[in-house]
């Protein structure tokens, strides 16, 4: 075997000519008749009882992932869509999930005396139940934290919280500073709102930092058509783009292969808020991106691929 190896090694010539460089933009067109929806889903509370109009129960969230991983669903975050959606196995379709505010249901720990452990009714644990029952569904989904109250609500383990979900290889974003909503603030107390939110983070996250570019707009409406998506992007925070990618709340499910194609398109990422969405119906919509239209083997491309994510407006 040894040889084998050596007599493979020493037959193997580098061939860089094929290396794609990573600064190119890979844009495919969408071959005509396929559809490249996909569903970003958005959560708020997640309690035993039912917290608010947003909210919603426990075994609804269960049911609501047991559907979705029927339906053939694999979970992605908002990092893999600017890595091109390669990781999505064969015969998978992807799926992204959002959970806003950062609420206490959604991660919380249960305090005995010494004894720490997580809620086991907490969002983070029945995920992390489901995912280990389902391998086939993924794991990972992004939680918007808002700085307007302590993240998670418990004020002593809020960095521990944020760097164990970056470990764990879930996704933080931005929700911004207040929970200001950027399309009722004037453009000049967008850094505030923005820039301000990742000072925070920075505080609890240090240079992990870096891996909160995503945002989800609170009131989920971004200004349309006056150029807000450029001026967003030209926020930085120690010398990085602050928001790199952002999420809507509009009822929607966007078409990725034409959306990301612009430059907007990335600022403009429609999601559907599960308090008023059945599965079901997120089913019933017509644009979905199928099973068959991911990839066939591991081995093989997807047939398009998502324009990867590079620095836009500069
Ligand atoms: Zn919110």
């Amino acid at each position: 075997m040894t040889a084998l190896l050596a007599a493979l090694l020493i037959m193997w010539v580098p061939d860089v000519s094929t290396v794609t460089p990573l600064e190119r933009k890979e844009i495919e067109p969408t071959p005509s008749g396929t559809t490249t929806g996909i569903p970003v889903l958005m959560y708020h509370h997640v309690s035993d009882p039912v917290n608010g109009y947003y909210g919603v129960s426990t075994n609804r969230l269960l049911s609501d992932l047991e559907q979705l991983d029927a339906a053939g669903y694999y979970l992605i975050t908002s990092e893999d869509l600017e890595n091109s959606l390669m990781q999505v196995p064969a015969g998978r379709r992807p799926l992204i999930l959002t959970f806003d505010d950062g609420w206490e249901d959604n991660f919380s720990y249960i305090i005995d005396g010494d004894d720490v452990r997580l809620d086991p009714n907490c969002v983070l644990a029945l995920l992390e139940d489901f995912c280990d029952e389902h391998p086939d569904f993924g794991r990972g989904v992004t939680f918007f934290i808002s700085w307007d109250k302590v993240p998670f609500g418990q004020e002593v383990f809020v960095a521990e919280k944020l760097n164990l979900l970056l470990d764990m290889g879930y996704s933080v974003g931005n929700h911004t500073r207040r929970h200001d909503h950027l399309d009722r603030i004037s453009w000049d107390r967008w850094h505030l709102a923005v820039v301000g939110a990742l000072d925070r983070f920075h505080r609890r996250l240090g240079l992990r930092t870096g891996m909160v570019s995503a945002i989800g707009y609170p009131g989920g409406r971004f200004p349309e058509g006056v150029g807000a998506e450029e001026y967003l992007s030209e926020l930085s925070f120690q010398g990085q783009q602050a928001v790199t990618v952002g999420f809507l709340a509009d009822g929607s499910i966007s078409s990725f292969g034409r959306l990301l194609d612009s430059p907007e398109g990335w600022f403009r990422i429609g999601r559907l808020d599960m308090s008023q969405y059945s599965v079901p119906r997120v089913l019933g919509w017509r644009n979905l991106m199928t099973a068959s239209e991911a990839r066939t083997s591991l081995h093989d491309p997807l047939p398009w691929r998502m324009p990867i994510y590079e620095q836009r407006f500069r």
